[in-house]
C-alpha cells in the first residue's frame, strides 16, 4: 500500500513523502478494529498543517496524515462492521494521533466509522468531506438557534474555501440570503454560482473594528476566527446566531461583550473532530437530503497522492477554492 509518510527531523522540521507500506505496519485495535481500502482522502486545512508542519496538529511521528476518508471494509473486528460495507471516516484524531486516510488502506475503530449514505458515491463523500460536514453542522447549530430565513441575511466568511463553500451551497439551498466574504476577487461569479447574492472583501471584515457596529447579520458561518469573527458578532442583530468553527485569519478573538449583552447575540462553538455518533450521522443525513450530487462539481478537483502533498502547501496559503479530494490510487 502506498501512503503520505510523515517523520520529523532532528532539526524539528516535517518532512512528507510518498512511501510503500505493508498493509501489517498498520496500526492495530485489539478490540475492534476495522481494516478499510480507502477510495478517496482529501486535503482540509488541518492536513495541510499536518503534512507542513506548520502548527502541532500531528501527536507523534511516524505519521500517516488525511482526516478524512470514503472506502470499503476490507476485514473487521467489530460485529457491527463486515467485509464490504461501505464507510467513511471524518475526524476523531485520524490523521493527528492515528494513521489516517492519505493511503491506500487504514485501520480504525469501529467506533469511528459511519455508514456512506446510499445517494452519495464515494467521490461525492469526500467532495463533501469534513468540511462539507462540518458547515452542515455551522447549519444545524443556527436553525437549533431559532435562524430562519426571515431573519435577514446569512455572512459566510472563507467563503471560497472548503467549510465556506458548503456553508454558501447548504444555506442557499434552504432558502436563505447569504452575503459571502472572500479575499479572492476571481471567485465573485463561483460564489454567485452557489448561491451567494452578495460577495464582500475580505478586508472589510478582516480589519480591528469597533466592539458595536451598525445591525446586519441574521446569523454567521465563521471559519476565520480573529478580527473577521470579532466584526461579525459586532455587526450581528438583535437575538441573532454565530457560529465559530475555524481559524483560517487567526486563533484569536479581540471581542467586547457588547453584542452579547446589549443584543443578545449568541456565539455557538462547531467541532466536528470529537461530536458524536448520532450528531454525525443526523448531519450526513441531512446533506444526503439537502444537496443534489450535480450542485457538488464544481466545488472540487481531485488529486493524486504526490500531488496531494503540494495541495497541503496550498490550503494554508489560502490558494485553494473550494474542495480538493484525493484519489489515493492513481
Ligand atoms: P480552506 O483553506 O479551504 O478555507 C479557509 C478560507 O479562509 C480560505 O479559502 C480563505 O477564503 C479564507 N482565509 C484564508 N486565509 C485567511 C486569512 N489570513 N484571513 C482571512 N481569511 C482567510 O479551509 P477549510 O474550509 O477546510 O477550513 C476552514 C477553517 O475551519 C480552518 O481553520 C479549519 O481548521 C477549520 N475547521 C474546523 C473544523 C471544526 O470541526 N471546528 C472542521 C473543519 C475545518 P477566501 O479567500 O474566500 O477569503
Amino acid at each position: 500500500m502506498r501512503a503520505i509518510y510523515l517523520t520529523k527531523s532532528v532539526d524539528g522540521k516535517t518532512e512528507a513523502v510518498i512511501k510503500k507500506l505493508d498493509p501489517s505496519d498498520l496500526p492495530t485495535f485489539e478490540q475492534n478494529g476495522v481494516t478499510v481500502d480507502i477510495d478517496y482522502s482529501t486535503i482540509n486545512y488541518k492536513d495541510g498543517l499536518a503534512i507542513t508542519g506548520k502548527s502541532p496538529v500531528v501527536r507523534k511521528f511516524p505519521m500517516v496524515p488525511g482526516i478524512d476518508f470514503c472506502g470499503i471494509v476490507k476485514s473487521s473486528l467489530d460485529a457491527r462492521w463486515k467485509n464490504g460495507d461501505k464507510v467513511i471516516l471524518n475526524g476523531w484524531g485520524v490523521g493527528e494521533s492515528h494513521w489516517g486516510g492519505l493511503a491506500q488502506m487504514a485501520c480504525v475503530s469501529g467506533d469511528w466509522l459511519i455508514k456512506k449514505p446510499d445517494s452519495f458515491t464515494p467521490l461525492d463523500c469526500m467532495s463533501i468531506g469534513t468540511a462539507g460536514y462540518t458547515a452542515m453542522l455551522c447549519v444545524m447549530a443556527l436553525e437549533k438557534a431559532g435562524v430562519t430565513p426571515q431573519m435577514g441575511e446569512i455572512l459566510v466568511t472563507g467563503a471560497s474555501g472548503g467549510v465556506g463553500s458548503f456553508a454558501v451551497l447548504l444555506l442557499s439551498k434552504l432558502g436563505y440570503r447569504i452575503t459571502a466574504s472572500t479575499g479572492k476577487t476571481s471567485q465573485h461569479e463561483y460564489l454567485k454560482s452557489l448561491g451567494a447574492h452578495e460577495v464582500i472583501t475580505r478586508e472589510s471584515l478582516s480589519e480591528p473594528g469597533k466592539p458595536m457596529q451598525k445591525e446586519r447579520w441574521g446569523g454567521v458561518v465563521d471559519s476565520v476566527g480573529s478580527h473577521t469573527l470579532a466584526n461579525a458578532c459586532a455587526s450581528t442583530k438583535y437575538g441573532g446566531v454565530v457560529t465559530a468553527c475555524g481559524l483560517a485569519q487567526g486563533m484569536d478573538l479581540p471581542l467586547s461583550v457588547a453584542p452579547f449583552i446589549l443584543r443578545g447575540i449568541s456565539l455557538i462553538g462547531i467541532d466536528s473532530v470529537m461530536a458524536n455518533r448520532a450528531v454525525r450521522e443526523a448531519a450526513w443525513k441531512r446533506l444526503a437530503d439537502a444537496l443534489p450530487t450535480s450542485a457538488i462539481s464544481s466545488i472540487v478537483q481531485v488529486v493524486n497522492l504526490e500531488n496531494a502533498i503540494n495541495e497541503g502547501g496550498r490550503i494554508l496559503r489560502g490558494e485553494v477554492r473550494g474542495r480538493v479530494v484525493v484519489d489515493v490510487n492513481t
